[in-house]
């Protein structure tokens, strides 16, 4: 099983992730995920990646595509994966169409996450994420128990520099000119579910709950 979670930042897509992943079984694809770590081992990768992600612009889809081709061969792939935050331009999921048939997998959803524009500002300026296992909180909507402490884990929670309310009114602009074009291309492919993000968390997974159960 293949599917792809779309939508603004700050929709809510790693969250459901989070709960789809544990529920089906899937492997979990965040590209946003990979290039943060490789920025903090100062990898190669981080080391060209960075300056895009300060700014809140997307990193070049060379750089992407070639993150995707080396985790799709990742064994943990092989009951299906979930992609979150790719793809996120026409030409990244082109390369994806073209790839798919090599590996015997094709696209089974595409989730798309509507949230009100008001409502993400409030969401990414407030969210707070485990420093070792990466668990998403927000300060109003999902505190943790234990004050700026990852419920899961015990980790140290902080805040995403690229959550400040300047690099979240550029991301989601570019998110505008970019990634929103997608809807139409996997509408026009017969594969996109829309999905309220405006609920709250449980609702929003009860709706693609029962989309998944479908498939
Ligand atoms: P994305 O991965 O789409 O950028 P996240 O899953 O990290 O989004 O969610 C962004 C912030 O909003 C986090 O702080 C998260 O705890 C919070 N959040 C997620 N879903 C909801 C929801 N349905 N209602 C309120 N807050 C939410
Ligand atoms: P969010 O969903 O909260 O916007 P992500 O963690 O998915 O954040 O992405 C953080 C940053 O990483 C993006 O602003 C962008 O710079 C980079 N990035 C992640 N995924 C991609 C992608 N598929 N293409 C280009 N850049 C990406
Ligand atoms: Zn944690």
């Amino acid at each position: 099983m293949l599917i792809i979670l779309l939508g603004p930042p700050g929709a809510g897509k790693g969250t459901q992730a989070e709960k789809i992943t544990n529920d089906h079984n899937l492997a979990y694809i965040s590209t946003g995920d990979i290039l943060r770590s490789a920025v903090r081992e100062n990898k190669e990768l981080g080391r060209k990646a960075r300056q895009y992600m300060d700014e809140g612009k997307l990193v070049p889809d060379d750089l992407v595509v070639e993150i995707v081709k080396d985790r799709l061969l990742n064994p943990d792939c092989r009951n299906g994966a979930l992609f979150d935050g790719f793809p996120r331009t026409v030409e990244q999921a082109v390369f994806l169409e073209n790839a798919l048939p090599d590996l015997d997998v094709k696209i089974d959803r595409v989730l798309s996450v509507e949230v009100e524009e008001s409502e993400l500002i409030e969401r990414l300026t407030g969210r707070r994420v485990c420093s070792d296992c990466g668990a998403n909180y927000h300060l109003k909507f999902k505190p943790p128990k234990v004050r700026n402490v990852c419920d899961q884990c015990g980790g140290d929670l902080y805040q995403r520099d690229d959550d400040s309310l300047e690099t979240v009114k550029e991301r989601l602009e570019v998110y505008k000119k970019q990634t929103q074009p997608l809807i139409e291309f996997y509408q026009k492919r017969g594969l996109l579910s829309p999905i309220d993000g405006n609920q709250e968390i449980e609702d929003v997974y009860k709706q693609i709950s029962s989309i998944l159960g479908e498939l």
